[in-house]
Formats: structure tokens, C-alpha cells, sequence
């Protein structure tokens, strides 16, 4: 039986790279689409999780592993739904698969979903690398108070949550992509939170 497949994190290096090249005014438009695509399918991989569903290694079709609205798992051996496939797997098995590996973005499906409409639609190199700029320096906002709790970096990007986030720091801001001052402010904000400072 096909093993459940998620999109791996992206290497620090291949977006250094990006970075690096976008402010000497060096588009490698390869290098673009390559880390645009990975994004991409990481995305959807992080989606599916965050919407508790399998997708069918064997025909790519996507069906649920728990009850609607829930995260209590169904029971005994799941098959695909596509007539003729006969993939099939457990709750149990789908839970382990990505256990531990970042792939919950419950609080940052706004920034799934963007990324998902909006890098498809971009046609230049340019717009493409304000997706992704704005992609990877998106947080995780807390549905209870509407404040940012986590990097969303830290699900698409190798590294610890700390590593990853001094990692964004480091790169140069790019035309048009998010206002790098801002940015800082909040992970400021974040961290003070995460030490429980300000209360909420
Ligand atoms: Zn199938």
C-alpha cells in the first residue's frame, strides 16, 4: 500500500538564495518559481491536514479521516472513494504520518488560503516574490484574541520556531512585500506574549 505523502519544509539556503539575488536586482526566474512551487504544494499539504483529510497517494483524491466538524477520528480501515482505486488506510495511520512535523495551520488559514488564490495568478518573477515574502512572514493569529502567537515561517521553512524566525530577520526586505519594521515590531509583540507580558 502507497505510503501517505506531505510536501517536505523548504531548505534556509534555496531561500537565502532568493533573497539574496531579489535584492541585487538578480532574478533567477527558475530559483522563483522553484521555491513558489514548493510553497505551493506545502501549502495544500498543511491544508489538508488543517481540514483533518487524507490525500490518496494512489489517484490523488481527497477524503475525510474524521467526523464532520471534529477532530474525533473515524474508525477502522478508510478506503478511497474513487471507484476501481482500493487505497486504503486508517485514522490512526494518517495521524502518525504528520504528527510533529508542522503541518497544522489552524490559526493561519488566512495566509494558506491567500497564498493558494493569489501565487497562481501571479505572471512576473516580481509578483511572485511578494507571495512568497508575504507567505513566509505570516503568524499564526490566535482565534481567540486576533493576535499573532507563532511564525507561520516555522511550517514552511527548516528550523526550529526561534531559528526560523531570526532567519527571516536577517533577509532584505523586498518591493512591495511586507513593511520588514512592522514585521519586527510584531514578533516583538509575539515573543512578549509567548513570555506571557502583556496579559493575553
Ligand atoms: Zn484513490
Amino acid at each position: 500500500m502507497e505510503k501517505i505523502y506531505w510536501y517536505p519544509k523548504l531548505r534556509q539556503a534555496q531561500i537565502r538564495q532568493l533573497y539574496r539575488n531579489d535584492a541585487l536586482g538578480a532574478v533567477d526566474e527558475d530559483l522563483v518559481e522553484e521555491v513558489g512551487f514548493s510553497l505551493f504544494q506545502r501549502c495544500r499539504s498543511i491544508q489538508t491536514v488543517t481540514r483533518r483529510e487524507v490525500e490518496c497517494p494512489r489517484c490523488g483524491t481527497t477524503f475525510p479521516m474524521c467526523e464532520p466538524d471534529s477532530w474525533k477520528m473515524l474508525s477502522g480501515v478508510q478506503s478511497c472513494p474513487t471507484p476501481g482505486c482500493g487505497w486504503e488506510t486508517t485514522a490512526e495511520q494518517w495521524h502518525a504520518s504528520w504528527t510533529k512535523r508542522d503541518l497544522l495551520g489552524t490559526a493561519a488559514t488566512q495566509a494558506i488560503e491567500t497564498y493558494l488564490r493569489d501565487y497562481p495568478q501571479a505572471k512576473t518573477p516580481q509578483e511572485r516574490m511578494v507571495c512568497i515574502d508575504q507567505l513566509i512572514h505570516a503568524f499564526h493569529i490566535s482565534l481567540r484574541t486576533g493576535k499573532a502567537g507563532r511564525s507561520f515561517g516555522n511550517n514552511l521553512i527548516e528550523g526550529s520556531h526561534e531559528d526560523v524566525v531570526a532567519f527571516l530577520d536577517q533577509l532584505s526586505a523586498t518591493p512591495s512585500g511586507v513593511d520588514k519594521e512592522e514585521w519586527r515590531a510584531e514578533v516583538e509583540r509575539m515573543y512578549d506574549r509567548r513570555r506571557g507580558r502583556d496579559g493575553s
